[in-house]
C-alpha cells in the first residue's frame, strides 16, 4: 500500500524556481545546451579569505553540536552589522541563525501565526511566502503591484488589506523577483500605515541588501515607529556567494527570538558548525569583495535590460536591485509557433526552455501571471547569448 502523506504537505505547492533548475539541470544531462536564468544566485565563487576560515574551522574541531540559536560569536558579529550599516539595534540575544534566511523566514512565520490568521504578502513575491504561511495554516493576502508602478505597492493598498485577523507583513526590497526597491520616502509611507495597526508583526526580507543600485538601502528595522515590532530577515547567501552554505538569521523581538530558538531546538538544532564560522569571517571580514560582486551584477542588469528592450512585445522595467529582470510577456499569449499555442506565461517559460534553451520562471510562481522572470546572476557572455535565443525563441511567434 501506498504510504499517505499529510494533508498539510499535500496542500504545498512544489518550489517552481528549484523545479525549473532542476529540469533545466536534467535537459543539460541529455546533452541539450540550456543557459539556467531560472535560480537566483550568484554565479560568483566564495571570496578566498571565507573558504579559508571553514578550513580553520575543521581544523580547529568545530565539529561538535552548536547552540541552537547559533554561536554566540556569530551573533555578536550580525548584531555588530545591524548597528553599523543598518543604523538598527538588535542585541546578540535577538538574533536567531538557522539554514539559511529560507528557514529564518519559516521559523518566524511557524512562530508567529496561527491558524486562519491573515498575512499581508505583496506581490509579485518570493515563490515560498504563499507556502510557508499555508504550512502554518495561515492565510495569505496577495496585495498586488503591476510594472507600471515599479512593483510597489502604496500605502493605500496596504491600508485595505488590512483585517481584525491580519498578524503579519511579509516585505521584501530590494524584491525577489522583480528587482524593485522601496525608497525611504515609499518605506515612511507604509510605516505610517503600520504605525497604526500596533499588533502586526513586520518581517522584512533584505536578503538582497547589498544587491542595490540606488547607492543606499534603508532597512524598514530602521523606523522608530514600529522597530520594536520588526523581524529582520537576512544571511549571507546573496551578498557572499554563499548559497550553499546555508547560513541565514532573524534579528527580532525577544519573545519571537526565543520562540523562533524553541522551534528550531526541536526541528534542525543549531545550524552547521563550520558554515557558521564562515559567515562570521564573511561579517568581520574585508568587505570589498561585496562592492565588487554589486558592481558585476549592475553592469548585467544593464546589459539585460537593453537587449531585453529591442525584444518587440517585451515590457521591461529597469529594476534597482537583486539580479531579476521581470518583464510582461502577455503580448505573445494566445500566439503560436509549429502549431504549439501559447496560452499563459507558464506555456512561455516552457517554450523558451524547450524551443529557445533558456531556463526562465513563469511569474505565475510569484502570484504575478503574465509576467516571466530571468535571473541575471551568470557571466555576460552568457546573458547575450541567452537574451539572442529568447529574442529568436519569442520571434517565432505568431
Ligand atoms: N528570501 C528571498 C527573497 C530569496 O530570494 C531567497 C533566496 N532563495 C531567500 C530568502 C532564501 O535565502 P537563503 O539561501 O539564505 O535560504
Ligand atoms: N532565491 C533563489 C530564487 O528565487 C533561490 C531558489 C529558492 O530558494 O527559491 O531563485
Amino acid at each position: 500500500m501506498t504510504p499517505e502523506i499529510s494533508q498539510r504537505i499535500q496542500a504545498l505547492a512544489v518550489s517552481q524556481t528549484l523545479a525549473m533548475s532542476q529540469r533545466s539541470s536534467q535537459l543539460r544531462s541529455e546533452g541539450v545546451d540550456v543557459i539556467n536564468l531560472s535560480v537566483g544566485e550568484p554565479d560568483f565563487h566564495t571570496p578566498d579569505h571565507i573558504k579559508l576560515a571553514a578550513i580553520k574551522a575543521v581544523e580547529d574541531n568545530y565539529s561538535f553540536y552548536s547552540p541552537v540559536p547559533g554561536y554566540m560569536s556569530l551573533r555578536k558579529a550580525v548584531s555588530e552589522k545591524l548597528r553599523k550599516e543598518n543604523g538598527v539595534d538588535y542585541a546578540p540575544e535577538q538574533i536567531v541563525v538557522g539554514n539559511g534566511a529560507k528557514q529564518a523566514l519559516c521559523n518566524v512565520v511557524l512562530a508567529t501565526v496561527n491558524p486562519g490568521d491573515e498575512v499581508i504578502i505583496p506581490t509579485p513575491a518570493w515563490v515560498s511566502y504563499f507556502e510557508m504561511v499555508k504550512l502554518a495554516e495561515g492565510k495569505g493576502v496577495a496585495v498586488p503591484a503591476g510594472i507600471d508602478n515599479e512593483f510597489k505597492i502604496t500605502p493605500a493598498q496596504l491600508e485595505e488589506a488590512i483585517t481584525e485577523r491580519t498578524t503579519l507583513l511579509m516585505f521584501c526590497s530590494p524584491s525577489n523577483p522583480t528587482g524593485s526597491v522601496y525608497s525611504r520616502e515609499e518605506l515612511q509611507g507604509l510605516v505610517d500605515v503600520l504605525a497604526r495597526y500596533p499588533r502586526i508583526t513586520v518581517i522584512s526580507d533584505e536578503i538582497y541588501e547589498h544587491i542595490n543600485y540606488t547607492g543606499g538601502f534603508t532597512s524598514m528595522a530602521s523606523f522608530p515607529e514600529i522597530a520594536d515590532r520588526v523581524v529582520l530577515i537576512n544571511g549571507v547567501s546573496k551578498a557572499y556567494a554563499m548559497t550553499g552554505w546555508r547560513i541565514g538569521y532573524c534579528a527580532a523581538p525577544t519573545v519571537i527570538a526565543k520562540a523562533v530558538s524553541k522551534l528550531q531546538g526541536q526541528y534542525t538544532s543549531g545550524a552547521s558548525s563550520i558554515a557558521q564560522k564562515a559567515a562570521e569571517a564573511a561579517y568581520t571580514g574585508p568587505q570589498d569583495c561585496v562592492a565588487q560582486m554589486r558592481e558585476a551584477f549592475e553592469r548585467r542588469r544593464d546589459l539585460v535590460v537593453r537587449m531585453a528592450r529591442e525584444i518587440p512585445g517585451l515590457k521591461v522595467n529597469v529594476p534597482m536591485g537583486a539580479f531579476y529582470l521581470f518583464p510582461e510577456v502577455s503580448a505573445y499569449i494566445g500566439k503560436s509557433y509549429n502549431g504549439r499555442r501559447i496560452e499563459s506565461s507558464a506555456d512561455l517559460a516552457m517554450y523558451l526552455l524547450e524551443e529557445g534553451h533558456v531556463a526562465t520562471v513563469d511569474g505565475g510562481a510569484f502570484g504575478a501571471p503574465g509576467y516571466i522572470r530571468l535571473s541575471y546572476a551568470a557571466a555576460d557572455n552568457l546573458l547575450e547569448e541567452a537574451m539572442r535565443r529568447i529574442a529568436e525563441a519569442l520571434g517565432k511567434l505568431s
